[in-house]
């Protein structure tokens, strides 16, 4: 098969041809149609992800066909139109067993703790714990996008930020994660404030639901124009990008009983940022993570976008192919463009 391939990190990847996956006795092998391009690449491009060994194929946003399936595979079988979560559960220690498989303590990650989607096919293990089935009217492209922003912010303000209707949320950051964080809480019935350097995304965000915006590289101080809008601080805030300083601010601009939660990644040098402890103690913040979400998750999700309330078709941006993808890829250190860049023709 085809597939983007890198031998070292932080040097070009290239297009080869390598041998086609075979699924696990528990796993099957899908047929990519779509994969989306994620910061969380770069950073395993880039060296930051200790689980990754070369030569190495990223890519864990993925929607296909299912082509193959192992013998222990009992709810899957080819044709079936699927998705997963890029934390893939054992679904077999205390964690799994608990619900809690976006944190299993034997997860695998297409793409990092193996090879993933930048390819024709790809092989998934534990296949009956972690599928998704597809919509029939969902396209590839927009099943892809969920895969691990959209579901991620799914969880971090449903159900770890526990987002109420009238709510302040502020979200730091405008990207893939924040776009989807900004039109999930403004569907949950709270107040969103965007937060980001540009205004042409702040201009996106309003279009998806935020009802203020502050432009970060305009704005002397965001901590205070937070609490300006709000009249005291947001009930909930993410850092949706990843930077010590977006995660200060998310944490600074909450009142009293406050929920910060952390999506964008914090790695390398950024792994060990600067928080406001005085804060936490003196205001009872709640600091939280979001890790992806369960596949047993994925349905209320599916029915708010079958039911409209969702749409994260309109956060689906540059369609590429995989010839495209490894100047893609090494561009994502920058800002993206607005919306999740898709990979869709192989
Ligand atoms: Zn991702
Ligand atoms: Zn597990």
């Amino acid at each position: 098969m085809k597939a983007v391939v890198f031998e070292k990190f932080g040097e070009a990847p290239t297009i080869q041809t390598v041998p086609d996956p075979k699924p696990a006795a528990d796993g099957v092998v899908i047929k990519v149609e779509a994969t989306g391009l994620c910061r969380s690449d770069w950073h395993g491009w880039m060296g930051h992800d200790d689980g990754i060994t070369l030569p190495h194929v990223p890519g864990h946003e993925l929607a296909g066909v299912v082509v193959a399936a192992g013998k222990q595979v009992s709810r899957w079988k080819a044709g079936d139109r699927v998705t997963v979560p890029f934390a893939v559960g054992c679904g077999r220690c205390f964690e799994c067993s608990s619900g809690n498989h976006q944190v299993c303590e034997h997860q695998t990650q297409p793409g990092f703790t193996g090879w993933g989607s930048f390819a024709e096919y790809v092989g998934i293990e534990h296949a009956d714990t972690n599928l998704v089935r597809l919509p029939d009217e969902m396209e590839y492209a927009t099943a892809a996008s969920l895969g691990c922003r959209f579901v991620t912010s799914f969880r971090a303000i449903v159900d770890q930020g526990r987002v109420k209707p009238g709510e302040w949320v502020a979200v730091h950051g405008c990207g893939g994660v924040g776009l989807s964080a900004i039109m999930i809480a403004s569907s949950m019935g709270a107040n969103v404030i965007a937060i980001d350097l540009t205004d042409e995304k702040l201009e996106f965000a309003r279009k998806i639901g935020a009802v203020a915006t502050i432009n970060a590289s305009t704005t002397p101080n965001v901590v205070k124009a937070v609490k300006q809008i709000t009249n005291g601080g947001a009930h909930m805030s993410m850092d949706a990008l990843g930077h010590p300083t977006t995660s200060f601010n998310s944490i600074a601009n909450l009142r009293r009983r406050g929920r910060h939660v952390q999506v964008g990644l914090m790695l390398g040098e950024h792994a060990r940022p600067q928080v406001p402890m005085d804060k936490i103690i003196a205001f009872e913040l709640e600091i939280l993570g979001s890790h992806g979400m369960q596949a047993y998750r994925y349905q209320a999700m599916m029915d708010m976008i079958r039911n409209g309330k969702l749409k994260p078709e309109l956060l689906v941006g540059k369609k590429i192919s995989l010839d495209e993808a490894p100047a893609a890829l090494m561009a994502m250190g920058g800002f993206e463009g607005i919306g999740i860049g898709v990979v869709t023709k192989f």
